[in-house]
């Protein structure tokens, strides 16, 4: 079961750094078919095997050469692993951060994502949640959305706040202050130019991290 949930979690983080690549580009999500992103051509059935195929061309087009990010591969490993937690009750949660991962894949390419993505993971976060813990964070997501284009130049993105609302939400205080703790750390550490930087990256990171770590 292990495996099969490994695989599948390899082809969802291939299938997301698809999207994120296509959402980005403004591309459709169903043409073309998958191709070389610098030199176009087509690719065959054997160079789309998530994590073989990246390994086994050596991170280079087979066509052109050109290195294929190694995003691509570390986020189809983390998946990977990521998936082999799954449990029925984990459901929800894993959902929620595998949007998330797609919002950051877009994040740090465009610092921006799409705009379904928050509403679909604040209604994921609420599910099964008492009236007052939905009526609390639907007024505090509200706020968010309401303020912030209001706002010349806001300190912080609204879907990094909106990250936050859901993260809360699933694992309480005490886990948000590790989780926040541990991203903040590591973008101070990285960053080089801190006028403006995709956030959402390092928050996805530290909850893989505390997520993957027990
Ligand atoms: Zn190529």
């Amino acid at each position: 079961m292990m495996f099969i949930l490994f695989i599948y979690g390899a082809c969802l983080g291939s299938f997301l750094v698809a999207m994120a690549d296509r959402y980005v580009t403004g591309e459709s999500p169903l043409f073309p078919p998958s191709h070389c992103v610098t030199c176009s051509t087509r690719l065959a059935p054997w160079q789309m095997v998530p994590i073989l195929s990246y390994l086994f061309l050596r991170g280079r087009c087979a066509y052109c050469q050109a290195i294929i990010s190694p995003t691509i591969l570390l986020m189809e490993g983390t998946t990977a692993l990521l998936l082999t937690t799954w449990t029925p009750t984990l459901t929800l949660p894993l959902l929620w951060l595998i949007l998330w991962a797609f919002a950051a894949l877009s994040d740090v390419q465009t610092q921006a994502f799409p705009g379904w993505l928050s509403w679909a993971t604040l209604s994921i976060s609420l599910i099964g949640q008492p009236w007052p813990t939905i009526l609390f964070v639907a007024s505090l997501f509200g706020l968010v959305r309401w303020l912030w284009p209001h706002w010349s130049h806001p300190r912080i993105g609204d879907g990094d706040l909106e990250m936050m609302i859901g993260y809360w939400v699933f694992f309480g205080s005490l886990s948000m202050a590790h989780w926040l703790l541990l991203a903040c750390s590591l973008a101070l550490l990285t960053i080089r130019t801190p006028a403006r930087f995709a956030f959402l990256p390092y928050l996805l990171i530290s909850a893989l991290i505390w997520w993957l770590w027990p």
